[in-house]
């Protein structure tokens, strides 16, 4: 039997963890090949300085920033079988940046030994399904040696993430703006913006995280305009929340209650869509980013293909460990440990999902949903079960957190649901640690003397 796995991220590699694990325990695994389009592992969490397209023309995979600090406790998304205290030997604050996540995303699958998996600077371009023989074939181009591969598979994961290629809306005026319109998947620098008067549409956590950045380092102002509610939180006095914007006018922009601000940069947190240019329309995914994605069984089945699996395409509280969840599931399915039920039962599954998902009262319960739905994969394999309360826990303290103080937030630690450890608090409150090295974050400054 091979497999393919499409994407090294995250998302992949748990599904790469996850064959090891059960080949550790003296299993006999599937063929794996992974294809990862980047020239390195970590999905979102490798850096990449570039916009636009990458190094080999095709688009440039990375959403993520220069001083990007995780928007939400490492607690929430611990690997169950590879704790904090563990990687970095030592308790670590609870907000880690992006280096710091790399770094520890890369521990394990480091100690694995599956990097002789994947193969790098390797993009799929098209997957086909063949009924009569039951196999798909995966069409590859390694970007780095300019040639193709075609090679046949049992069965296909994607693992491609659903935040890189963004959604892009027009308002009038755009086009003769008199200053900079950029997406949140473009944003690399907030020092770009530093002195700026900067606007930012949408209420997500880009809009969110990335006005905290410009603000961090040095914007002038920063206006946020909503198209439903305001985010709401407790800004600081140069930021201001505004109704819709309607148009723009030089450098001028107009908003739906009537009032104007003149600013220098746009940009637009305007969300991600679920894009998979390499498959064809019987195999693909076509959701709303929400935590019951349509069409997947547990989540993670392609309900018209049962040989076609998906990982990390829900909206997300919990990330790595929710992934690893679904790559153990998916793995005992392949295997033959896990029986799926007729194509009825695998559709009325999802639409409950969905209809359980649309009675949750507020993000509170979301979160449990959510975690709810980690519990229940992990039951039905061998991932190791953890605290997933303990998690919410988190989740819940972080909310309250935020609250109280959007800019202080990550001043707190908590309560690792795995060694119960309690995160320290980081040496530097997050608004004047400019440095998001791992080398800083992990070493208190030396003492100035007379300080
Ligand atoms: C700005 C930003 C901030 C975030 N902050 C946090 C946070 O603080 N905490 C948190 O838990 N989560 C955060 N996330 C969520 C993030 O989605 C997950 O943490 C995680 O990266 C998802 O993993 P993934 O493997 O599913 O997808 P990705 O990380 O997107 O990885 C997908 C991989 O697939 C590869 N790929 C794509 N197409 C192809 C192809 N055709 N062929 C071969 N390979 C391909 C890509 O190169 C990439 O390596 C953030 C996301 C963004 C955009």
């Amino acid at each position: 039997m091979r497999i393919c796995v499409i994407g090294a991220g995250p998302s992949g590699l748990a599904q790469l963890r996850a064959f090891q694990s059960a080949k550790m325990k003296g299993e006999e695994i599937p063929e794996i090949v992974c294809y990862e389009k980047q020239a390195d592992w970590g999905g979102l969490w490798r850096y990449d300085w570039r916009t636009g397209v990458d190094e080999y023309g095709n688009p440039c995979h990375g959403s993520m920033y220069r001083y990007l600090w995780s928007n939400g406790p490492k607690e929430g998304l611990e690997f169950a079988d590879y704790s904090f205290d563990e990687h970095f030997g030592k308790p670590i604050a609870s907000y880690p940046p992006r280096a710091v996540l790399f770094d520890y995303i890369e521990g394990r699958v480091k100690a694995a030994g599956v990097r002789d998996w994947i193969q790098f600077s390797t993009v799929v371009r098209d997957v086909s399904f063949d009924d009569s023989t039951g196999l798909f074939t995966v069409v590859a181009r390694n970007c780095e040696t300019d040639t193709e591969t075609r090679e046949t598979f049992d069965h296909v994961i994607v693992a491609t993430g659903h935040f890189s290629v963004p959604n892009v809306p027009y308002y009038p005026g755009f086009e003769s703006f008199n200053g900079r319109v950029l997406h949140a998947h473009d944003f690399r620098d907030a020092r770009e913006f530093e002195g700026k008067d900067i606007l930012i549409l949408g209420t997500s956590y880009s809009a969110e995280d990335i006005g905290s950045q410009c603000w961090k380092y040095g914007a002038k102002s920063i206006t946020v305009a909503h198209r439903t509610a305001p985010m709401g939180f407790d800004w600081p006095e140069n930021w201001q929340e505004v109704p819709a914007l309607v148009k723009v006018e030089g450098k001028t922009a107009f908003f739906k209650d009537g009032t104007s601000k003149e600013v220098d940069a746009i940009i637009l947190c305007t969300g991600y869509k679920h894009h998979f240019p390499f498959l064809p329309d019987d195999l693909r995914l076509k959701t709303a980013n929400r935590l019951a994605a349509s069409d997947l069984y547990k989540g993670v089945v392609w309900v018209k293909n049962p040989k076609l699996f998906y990982l990390g395409m829900q909206d997300q509280w919990f990330t790595f460990n929710m992934f690893d969840a679904q790559a153990w599931w998916v793995r005992d399915c392949i295997m033959g440990k896990i029986a799926l039920p007729d194509a009825a039962a695998m559709e009325a599954d999802w639409k409950q999902r969905q209809a359980d998902e649309d009675a949750v009262a507020d993000d509170y319960g979301a979160i449990v949903y959510q975690g709810d739905y980690v519990k229940e994969l992990i039951a039905e394999t061998d991932y190791p079960s953890f605290n997933v309360d303990g998690a919410n826990e988190a989740f819940f303290q972080w909310k309250k957190h935020k609250k109280k103080g959007i800019m202080t937030f990550r001043n707190h630690g908590y309560v690792s649901p795995l060694t119960g450890t309690m995160a320290p608090p980081h040496h530097t409150p997050w608004k004047d640690a400019l440095d998001d090295s791992l080398e800083s974050y992990l070493t208190a400054p030396e003492p100035v003397p007379g300080e």
